[in-house]
């Protein structure tokens, strides 16, 4: 196991009053998200916007503190450290981020945005060339390339500069947040082949938060499905896709198309009622409750619980005896 998230949770207060010194309430962004990650998995977490899993991200990275948990990296609570004692636990631990077109700044060289992280960790002169060359090569680029601007490179490209990047001081785990969703369906793929291969070169673990489920099929070892701060299920890819348990897992899945036509002529949509609640004041019981076409009577009273229904396969939903508390 390469990282283990125990119990996290992450608030953020909503203040007003005079000077905006008054908390008047809290955003569970996440609220008691527990799971592991193993060395040379990617897991894939999905959800629709606000579900927490860019929070869960950000948290992991320690780019926002967590309010409560515990997050396990080579036998250290991350969560417990100081900013100091974090510095050598990031080098480790790093990010290729949503849109390239924002993440690398227009006034930098392909060089200068790869070389960043090596400048701050004192890599100079011949050694700092030949890594620059090295992780061009890497994610498919010519070295002649590294004098070239952000604006000189198609959306692919960018991405992949993105990902030498966080390359550059050979991490072990990479949160990719959403790294495919300003790119087009065949430039998704290279990346996805490009994001596969170096994990395989160099051992690396991937945490690959997306809302798309298609992708997320593809490069996936495992799922987990969030919804409103919480976790709703989390299994392998196959038992995921093939035998979804829960309900809100059952909705996602019933609306992405399937590739076989006789398949998909059978295809039934769910839609889900209504919109996701605010954070602000989540329902009670099971959170997706209101929008739930299996809710019963005990919904809106009894919070579920993970339970595992088979060996990898956990589910937050009452209609398993696994899931009561
Ligand atoms: Fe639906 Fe009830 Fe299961 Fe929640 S606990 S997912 S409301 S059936």
């Amino acid at each position: 196991m390469i990282l283990e998230v125990t119990n996290l949770t992450k608030y953020f207060p909503v203040t007003g009053g005079f000077f905006g010194r008054k908390k008047l309430a809290e955003v569970k962004a996440v609220d008691g998200v527990s799971f592991a990650i193993h060395k040379g998995e990617t897991l894939g977490l999905v959800g629709e916007s606000g579900s927490g899993k860019t929070t869960v991200g950000k948290n992991i990275l320690q780019l926002q503190r967590p309010t409560s948990g515990e997050i396990w990296f080579k036998n250290k609570d991350l969560a417990s450290l100081s900013n100091k004692e974090l510095r050598p636990y990031r080098q480790k631990l790093q990010v290729v981020f949503q849109d390239p077109y924002e993440s690398l700044d227009p006034r930098f060289t392909a060089a200068d945005i790869i070389g960043e992280p090596l400048r701050l960790h004192k890599v100079k002169g011949g050694e700092y060339n030949k890594r620059i060359a090295e992780l061009l090569k890497l994610v498919g680029l010519s070295p002649y390339m590294a004098e070239r601007y952000p604006h000189e490179f198609s959306g692919g490209q960018r991405q992949r500069l993105g990902v030498a990047r966080a390359l550059a001081l050979q991490p072990e785990f990479i949160v990719c947040d959403e790294p495919l969703s300003a790119l087009d369906v065949s430039i998704q793929a290279q990346i996805i082949n490009l994001l596969d291969d170096l994990k395989n070169k160099f051992g690396l673990s991937y945490l690959f938060i997306s809302h798309d489920l298609s992708v997320v099929r593809h490069i996936s070892d495992r799922v987990m499905v969030m919804y409103l701060g919480k976790l709703m299920e989390v299994a392998d890819r196959d038992s995921m896709y093939e035998k979804p348990l829960h309900p809100y897992t059952q909705a996602l899945l019933s609306a992405v198309p399937i590739p076989d036509p006789a398949v998909e002529a059978e295809r039934k949509v769910i839609i889900l009622k209504g919109e996701v609640p605010s954070p602000l004041n989540p329902p009670t019981g099971c959170v997706f409750h209101p929008r739930c076409f299996k809710a019963f009577e005990d919904c809106p009273k009894v919070v579920p619980v993970m339970g595992e229904t088979s060996p990898g396969h956990h589910v937050a939903c009452l209609l398993y005896k696994e899931c009561w508390p």
